[in-house]
């Protein structure tokens, strides 16, 4: 039987050809999106985040380009709203209207009081 590791012991060697199919994916869905064909975009995201979900893969500098409710790729100003109030950004969707909020520049013990 192989060893029980927690998903954080998982070497980099592991994660590193998902994030890279992650990546790709995301590339072909700002092609799809910049194209107008918004259903393949879509469909790109949901593959992407089937794969990250699945092994548990977080992706920073994806953070924000796609929506977590309805899995379309998001452009700030194209079909995105960004909003800054106190302190919070308030992100919507203009696809589904899902709204997402994230105190920004607020220290870490402040951030869970709200
Ligand atoms: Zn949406």
């Amino acid at each position: 039987m192989p060893p029980v590791r927690s998903y954080k012991q998982r070497s980099s060697r592991e994660l590193a050809p998902v994030k890279e199919e992650v990546l790709r994916l995301f590339a072909e869905a700002k092609a799809f999106h910049d194209a107008g064909k918004k259903e393949y975009a879509r469909r790109r995201v949901t593959a992407a985040r089937r794969r990250m979900m699945k092994v548990q893969l977080r992706v920073p500098e994806l953070e924000g380009k796609y929506c977590r409710a309805c899995n379309a790729y998001l452009e700030a100003g194209v079909n995105a709203t960004t909003r800054l109030k106190n302190s919070i950004m308030i992100r919507r969707c203009n696809e589904c209207g899902a709204v997402r909020r994230r105190p920004v520049g607020v220290p870490r013990r402040l951030k869970e009081k709200l």
